[in-house]
């Protein structure tokens, strides 16, 4: 019997023929009670806390992994092993996490101590696999400490931090299922591991300089570099070399973030002509100098899980104007692992710190590989060999200011992209799934989910599936998460979009396969990220997803549990030419819009807002909109934002996703707050009660367009356009709730990745007195689909046997 900790009652233990009732009334109170945990309980340092605990307390029996997580039996007087309990939902160490917990009474064993027993193989694999962890602070003392026999030693780490997720080969987490088993630990750190009293008590990464993982540097052309590895790559990148740097998930591409020769030179060769880089700062004050922190931002960037997180850039911020140009927000971490804090203290300063890969290519993560992939790119590589298992990119979180209005339940922080730190994802949810499924997320950000019992686990961020090396990444890594959960899907969840790379991937595996609608898989995945269950309004915005009536969605409002949805409203659809490049050239969604606006007339006789275009790509456009009926239709919010982009004169070409609407942002913001524009909110067919409401844009887009050209400054018209988008959500969203009789809105899509827009349209469903739900742990992009997707699934399953 396992049973959830959220909210229920702790278990007693099961009545057998001594229950602790009955063994209390005959008098001797010595009982033997099994624990059997579930959680984050491997790989933390759980089982020495457990024995120390154990040990204060007097009592004897065991600790020991499980394929579930640990198993405990502990015995002695009654009230010690209460006090046992609760002291170990109270006291646990810094990464570990309980989220399931039996007991049961047991026969004693009168044994004489408490010992820690090794791992127990049978039943499912169920342990919660831990992510990487950033060096934590008595490592670092150690590592700068010269009488400290780990002083400088690169791969320093111990139960609370290090590698963990990268380097698994299977579970439980054992040394010998990771790609440290390669090393063999000599007496000093044996001592450690087998030592319940220390700190690397099975630290399975555990090693020293003497017995660990070696790190060299080698010249772009594979020859070993002589001097110390730290100290002459802290020179090479002094000078404005480009090293690549092997890291926890993957390699890294390095440069000095002030050296404007460097930086335009690792975006040539690199061919990323417009997208930010992430920069590494040496410490919190350095980054401090950079960007704008506040308290969140200042967490976010300490915690154990060191994701980039994106802060507004300071005006004297020294980082050379390549680093993410024409860009007011700068995407910063700081240092996780100890190659990092040795670099930093040669002198350093901020530094570039890219994936390691070319253009939409998965990154690189082994060492001849990397040497292959990029020798054009790299001056130097610093190099060691620790087998990386798993490639995994740095996590990637953005700061929302804080909201006046809006409750609590708005996170402020909102997940962007899932990687190291804080991949695997896992969760327990309050339904049990009928049957084990697998979800394949959706195209561009791909992420696959495993959903079997009451645990789903989402996986990292994998990329866009239309790049035939990411897509051989993307099914060998659903692969690989099914072989080390041991979860065989017996039904997979895809996209109902017939198109993507993963739907066709779902319906070739041979199992039942079941589509979800796109922003249905979103508001289900915010909601799990929320733990809510039963109806909500759901507010999904993104730039395309696939609608049940074949057009491309985007700003959809609806009234959903997690089987079902009703389609409540949407974004008037308006016509979108050439579907396959529109999400690039922003002036396709804006001609559209125009079209919708003010006709065909209107178009031909103007001179002004496509002049940029070819006339002879004009004409054609215009011979296209004759037979609008023809053209795609789309409620696409981002592509709205494209457009408005387009006709401010703002951003003519996204050269990487979401330039467009960042660009639009980030000029809002330099804006104070302003009215918004008009708008209309009315049912599309007054007749039809059940007819979706229509967000009907047209009057703002006339606005936009007049004051534009009367000289209201690019900044007021961009924060208009924001607040006008924020209102009409608001305005659309109560509506809905009022009718539905709800009052919980969740948000979900990528828009939301936009803080002014989340932040308002936050603050005035919460001045309206609704509870507003924001992505906190899944990315509220297309990297949380896949949760979405799978509990959609469960749900839909559950609800056929129910009817059956
Ligand atoms: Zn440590
Ligand atoms: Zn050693
Ligand atoms: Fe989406």
């Amino acid at each position: 019997m396992l049973s959830g900790l959220n909210g229920t009652a702790i278990p007693t233990p099961s009545v057998g023929e001594s229950s602790p009732a009955n063994s209390a009334a005959l008098g001797p109170s010595r009982s033997r009670w099994r624990v059997d945990l579930g959680g984050r309980v491997q790989g933390v340092g759980f089982r020495p806390f457990v024995w120390r605990l154990a040990r204060q307390l007097d009592l004897v029996g065991s600790v020991g992994n499980s394929t579930r997580g640990a198993l405990v039996e502990v015995e002695g007087r009654e009230e010690d092993l209460q006090r046992f309990l609760d002291r170990l939902e109270n006291t646990l160490p810094p990464l570990a996490r309980i989220t399931q917990r039996a007991t049961t009474e047991i026969p004693r064993r009168f044994e004489r101590e408490f010992r820690i027993v090794p791992s127990t193989h049978g039943g499912r694999r169920n342990a919660e696999i831990t992510p990487d962890v950033a060096t934590c602070n008595n490592c670092l003392i150690e590592l700068f400490d010269p009488s400290n026999r780990r002083f400088h030693h690169a791969f320093i780490n111990c139960t609370d931090c290090g590698p963990r997720y990268s380097i698994i080969r299977g579970v439980p987490y054992d040394r010998g299922r990771t790609t440290m088993s390669v090393f063999r630990m000599c007496p000093n750190c044996r001592d450690e591991y087998e030592d319940p009293a220390d700190r690397r008590f099975h630290a399975q990464p555990n090693a020293c300089p003497k017995c660990g993982p070696r790190l060299w540097l080698t010249g772009a052309d594979g020859t070993a570099v002589e001097n110390s590895p730290i100290a002459e790559c802290a020179r090479l990148l002094r000078t404005g070399a480009i090293v690549a740097i092997k890291g926890i998930g993957g390699f890294h591409l390095t440069c000095r973030a002030d050296h404007d020769t460097a930086v335009s030179r690792l975006r040539e060769r690199k061919g990323r002509d417009a997208k930010p880089m992430a920069l590494m700062a040496p410490s919190l004050p350095v980054a401090h100098t950079l960007v704008e922190i506040d308290d969140v931002g200042a967490s976010e960037l300490t915690g154990d899980q060191r994701p980039i997180v994106l802060l507004p850039r300071k005006r004297d911020a020294e980082t050379s104007r390549h680093v993410a140009p024409r860009n007011p927000s700068l995407a910063v971490m700081l240092p996780y692992s100890p190659i990092h804090h040795l670099l930093f203290a040669e002198g350093l300063s901020s530094l570039v710190v890219t994936s390691a890969n070319t253009s939409d290519e998965p990154l690189c993560h082994d060492n001849d590989e990397a040497q292959r992939r990029l020798a054009n790119i790299a001056d130097a590589f610093l190099l060691h060999d620790r087998t990386i298992e798993r490639r995994i990119d740095d996590s990637v979180v953005r700061v929302v200011g804080r909201c006046s209005a809006a409750p609590d339940s708005v996170s402020r922080t909102i997940p962007v992209r899932s990687g190291r730190g804080d991949a695997p994802y896992s969760t327990e949810v309050s339904q049990r799934s009928p049957v084990p499924i697998l979800a394949v997320g959706g195209d561009m950000k791909s992420a696959a989910c495993l959903h079997a019992d009451r645990r789903a686990i989402l996986s990292e961020h994998l990329g866009d599936l239309s790049n035939p090396a990411t897509y051989r990444n993307f099914t060998r890594t659903v692969e690989r998460l099914q072989e080390l959960h041991h979860i065989e899907p017996a039904v997979v969840a895809h996209d109902l979009h017939p198109e993507y790379a993963s739907t066709r991937f779902a319906q070739g595996l041979g199992v039942q396969p079941i589509a979800v609608q796109h922003h249905h898989a979103h508001i289900v995945s915010g909601m799990a990220d929320n733990a809510l269950e039963g109806r909500v309004v759901g507010v999904a915005c993104d730039g395309t997803g696939y609608g049940t009536d074949g057009a491309i969605w985007g700003c959809e409002l609806m009234v959903c549990d997690a089987s079902h949805f009703e389609r409540v409203a949407h974004l008037r659809y308006f016509p979108l030419l050439g579907a396959d490049n529109a999400a690039q050239d922003t002036w396709r969604p804006a001609i559209g819009l125009i079209f919708d606006a003010f006709g065909l007339d209107f178009l031909r006789r103007d001179r002004d807002t496509f002049k940029t275009l070819p006339p002879t790509l004009l004409a054609l456009a215009h011979r296209r909109l004759e037979h609008p009926r023809r053209i795609t239709q789309t409620s696409s919010l981002g592509r709205l934002f494209d457009a408005v982009a387009f006709l401010l004169g703002i951003c003519d070409v996204n050269k990487y996703e979401g330039q467009a609407a960042a660009a639009l942002e980030d000029l809002a913001l330099e804006s104070p707050p302003v009215d918004p524009l008009p708008y209309a909110v009315s049912r599309s067919n007054h007749d039809d009660d059940a007819a979706p409401i229509q967000l009907d844009v047209r009057p703002m887009i006339r606005r936009l367009l007049e004051e534009a050209r009367q000289g209201r400054p690019v900044e007021q018209s961009s924060r208009a356009f924001h607040e006008t988008v924020a209102c009409m959500l608001a305005e659309a969203a109560r509506k809905t709730a009022e009718r539905a009789g709800l009052l919980r809105v969740v948000l979900s899509g990528g828009c939301f990745v936009n803080q002014l827009l989340t932040q308002r349209v936050a603050d005035l469903l919460g001045l309206a007195g609704c509870d507003v739900y924001t992505h906190r742990n899944v990315p509220t992009t297309d990297g949380g689909l896949a949760l979405g997707q799978a509990l959609t699934a469960a749900a839909q399953l559950r609800r056929r046997t129910e009817c059956a």
